[in-house]
């Protein structure tokens, strides 16, 4: 059963070609990375998998349904951002439910959701907090905490970890990692950090150029490279 399927997939802005002829699968379940270097249209491909950015030709599939012209509250999706702006006014708790307010799921039922998440995420003994009294990576869970309570069949991270500092970015990948054993989602997560990606990944896809350049599981990427640019960039260290 497939998690997300790309065919043919194309992207161009005033006839200039960014994403091109894309073609790939995400299994059901498994944790898929795209890397590559700034500009190679990863956030692209994620939009378009959102549904936040139309696609210019080729087909996009979650879960067996061709969703290319579905709108972005329909297909199942739940994107987290590098820059989690969380209203300040309001309570982690209420951060994290904000979402649901807009669905006619009763209150209690919406207030279980969020208790839930929190308990994932270990945010419980801060729910009544404003973000401002978080450290950094606590808010950065709230951010993953509103896509939890959605409950989505795929998790989107357009470079989520990108603003903490490195210490915390160890934690937080050890923390995606459990996240996603626990959840068993469908997760896509976007990186230009070769160490992230190979930490992460159950499949990586190197990107360059709008292109696929290879992709399979993270060591045998490692041991048996296509080309230079995927050794280079994958061999590497961060
Ligand atoms: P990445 O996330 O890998 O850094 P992006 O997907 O953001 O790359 O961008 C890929 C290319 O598409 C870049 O050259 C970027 O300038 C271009 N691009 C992205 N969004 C737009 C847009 N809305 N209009 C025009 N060009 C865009
Ligand atoms: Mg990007």
């Amino acid at each position: 059963m497939s998690g997300v399927k790309l065919t043919n997939v194309r992207k161009s802005f005033g006839g200039h070609d960014v994403i091109r002829d894309v073609s790939l699968e995400v299994p059901k379940g498994d944790f898929g990375v795209f890397v590559g270097p700034s500009g190679c249209g990863k956030s692209t491909l994620l939009r378009m998998i959102a549904g936040l950015e139309e696609t210019s030709g080729g087909k996009i599939e979650i879960g067996g349904r061709n969703v290319t012209a579905v709108e972005p509250a329909q297909r199942g999706v739940a994107m987290v951002f590098q820059s989690y702006a969380l209203y300040p006014h309001l309570s982690v708790a209420e951060n994290m439910g904000f979402s649901l307010r807009l669905s006619r799921a009763p209150r209690a039922e919406r207030e279980e959701k969020v208790r839930e998440a929190a308990r994932i995420l270990q945010l419980t003994d801060h729910l009544d907090k404003k973000p401002s009294a978080l450290s950094g990576g606590q808010r950065q869970r709230v951010a993953i905490g509103r896509a939890i309570v959605r409950e989505p069949d795929v998790f989107l991270f357009d470079e989520p970890l990108s603003n903490l500092d490195a210490e915390l970015r160890v934690q937080m990948r050890l923390e995606l990692t459990r996240l996603h054993r626990q959840i068993g989602a469908t997760m896509i997560y976007v990186t230009h950090d070769q160490v992230e990606a190979m930490t992460l990944a159950d499949d990586i896809f190197v990107l360059k150029g709008g292109h696929v350049m290879q992709s399979g599981r993270p060591l045998s990427l490692y041991d048996d490279p296509d080309n230079r640019f995927v050794a280079g960039f994958i061999g590497s260290p961060a």
